[in-house]
């Protein structure tokens, strides 16, 4: 960690959430992950997900997914590295609500710096049950 006032250096660069916040892992999604903190809303449920993606945290993407349609393990593509996430839309998924939809473009790349890039367009469905929030599935992956 660099003290305040100093150039960040390559660590701290690295330390930004993969959610997109701008802010550093560890108090970002690095706390859901952890168990620290819950997602508040289905949006913070889908960012922290992606982070846990781009993270390859499959403890945590099989725990915020609904069991209903939990797959039994993740596998993560080990060419694929998640880099960005833009959430374009969502509805309800709010505090007070129990169902939300996030719609989101994932991109990710293959390889490094200058590897062949691509994306993934999703509309999630998210539940509230017992006060957490989990990800039931795709409400429509066909949006192109
Ligand atoms: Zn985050």
């Amino acid at each position: 960690m660099s003290p305040p006032g100093t150039t960040p250096d390559a660590d701290a660069v690295d330390d930004t959430c993969p959610c997109g916040s701008g802010s550093p892992y560890d108090g970002c999604c690095g706390r859901l992950h952890r168990g620290e903190a819950q997602a508040a809303t289905a949006e913070q449920l889908m960012r922290s997900r992606f982070a846990a993606f781009a993270r390859e945290d499959a403890a945590y993407l099989l725990d915020t997914w609904h069991p209903s349609t939990r797959p039994r393990r993740v596998r993560f593509d080990p060419a694929r590295r998640w880099v960005r996430l833009d959430v374009l839309l969502t509805e309800a998924g709010g505090m007070l609500d129990s169902e939300g939809t996030v719609s989101f473009v994932a991109h990710h790349r293959r390889g490094g710096a200058t590897g062949e890039t691509g994306e993934l367009k999703e509309v999630s469905l998210f539940v509230r049950d017992d006060g957490r929030w989990r990800y039931l599935g795709p409400v429509d992956a066909s949006l192109d």
